[in-house]
């Protein structure tokens, strides 16, 4: 069994050291929590919207879409959560650079993300493990971390309610703060919360990111997924995700085309970059990407590879990374040098987002110091085609339907464009102060 001692990072201010946790009572647990003692009654903000499920085109080939009014929502509770001081440090006053060279590594000096936690036992050698409710999880935040709950429908009207029950027989999914950002608007997307589903990747709740990614339908946003063994660090099934108002290096190398998949998905190699990955994007339907990349990430939690998810341009193109930095830790065959770091390289580090906590890391940061350290993530070349073998006969055929996921469009049909969010459809949005919330 391989275990590896490191300093977690905090995403929630309820996350104590193992150990720790308080049992539950009946007359409340005092922290207003998503569980049975605190659930009753309860109410958090709804937004409900209709899937865009027409053909996912490929970069480059639409205009600039209006700002929408998941990213508003977002931002505006986002920012509300700042000025309650709910995180552990100022995000914004983070020092942030491009590093020199033709990658444009991005680096930031984060001090603060990795103070005041002892070092916690994590076993990288498994991928998938069971959901433990003796551990943290999202279940256990206090509501005043949760921005809000998010529905996706394939018909109907978009809606926001400010204050709407949850309903524990209908799992929400949940989007909350990250106390510990790395960038403006940090937060985590928890599918189905009270599933309590361990950290694995399924169709529906890819499909739920993807979602979110296109809602937005901002460029900045993406979403992130790290798998056990590749850095994530609490088995409850959660995204990430965050605003970056430049390109991710990895969003700016090339690409060569290895696949075309049924369901017009296109699968790419990436070139000139030091983390070997697959690149998923077109579809004629959002749901037929979300199956080819769902199907590639079960195979690859079945066959024990951890690996990290890059959600990017709108949720139309998807980066996959098999990794293997975590293994190679564990076994002692990462040099000390790069250790001596404790990058943690999770999915922002591998697409070039690179967090360092120490000064003298950030000051003399270089394109090649950066480029080894990813170079030790990636898997060799024989190994990723050895990995890319398994996916494709998971997923080349194309017949392969997972559970749980709907059909996409036999015909491949675009639908219309959903119902946008305006007061006349929505009256509970109206009197938002947020002058975006109520459109056209
Ligand atoms: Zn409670």
């Amino acid at each position: 069994m391989l275990r590896m001692k490191r300093v977690p990072t905090v995403v929630s201010n309820y996350q104590k050291d193992e150990g720790e946790d308080s049992p539950l009572r009946p007359e409340g647990c005092g922290r207003n929590c998503l569980r049975d003692c605190c659930i009753q009654g309860a109410k958090l903000p709804l937004y409900s919207f209709k899937r865009v499920n027409k053909a996912v085109v490929v970069s480059g080939a639409e205009s600039k879409p209006p700002i929408e009014f998941l990213d508003c929502l977002l931002l505006g509770e986002w920012e509300d959560r700042m000025q309650r001081g709910l995180f552990r440090y100022d995000v914004t006053a983070c020092e942030t650079k491009v590093i020199p060279g033709k990658c444009d590594f991005i680096a930031q000096l984060n001090e603060g993300r990795h103070l005041k936690k002892r070092p916690t036992e994590f076993r990288v050698d498994k991928v998938l493990q069971p959901f433990d409710d003796t551990k943290f999880n999202f279940t256990k935040v206090g509501q005043e971390e949760i921005l809000f709950q998010l529905e996706v429908h394939e018909d109907g009207e978009t809606c926001f309610f400010p204050s709407a029950p949850i309903d524990p027989e209908n799992s929400p999914s949940i989007v909350a703060i990250n106390v510990s950002p790395i960038e403006y608007g940090h937060v985590l997307l928890i599918p189905r919360i009270l599933e309590c589903l361990p950290q694995r990747i399924d169709p529906e709740s890819l499909l739920l990111a993807l979602d979110m990614a296109a809602e937005a339908g901002n460029p900045f946003f993406r979403l992130g997924y790290n798998s056990l063994g590749a850095f994530a660090t609490v088995n409850h099934l959660h995204f990430q995700a965050y605003y970056l108002a430049i390109p991710f290096p990895v969003e700016k190398a090339p690409t060569q085309k290895i696949a075309a998949l049924e369901g017009a998905v296109i699968v790419s190699e990436l070139l000139e970059y030091p983390v070997r990955s697959l690149v998923f994007e077109g579809g004629k339907s959002v749901i037929e990407l979300a199956n080819k990349v769902s199907g590639a990430c079960i195979c690859l939690q079945e066959n024990n590879i951890s690996f990290n998810l890059l959600i990017s341009d709108r949720g139309k193109r998807i980066f996959l990374f098999p990794q293997c930095y975590a293994e190679k830790q564990a076994l002692g065959e990462v040099s000390p040098e790069l250790l001596d770091t404790q990058v943690n390289p999770a999915v922002w580090e591998i697409s070039g987002h690179m967090v360092l906590k120490r000064k003298a890391d950030y000051e003399e940061a270089s394109e090649e110091k950066a480029w080894r350290l990813l170079a030790e993530v990636s898997l060799s070349e024989e190994r990723f085609q050895e990995v890319n073998a398994l996916i494709f006969e998971a997923i080349g055929s194309g017949h392969k339907q997972a559970n749980g996921m709907p059909n996409a469009d036999p015909n491949g049909e675009p639908s219309e464009d959903p119902v946008r969010v305006n007061g006349s459809s929505c009256p509970a949005m109206l009197g938002r102060k947020s002058d975006c919330l109520v459109r056209q």
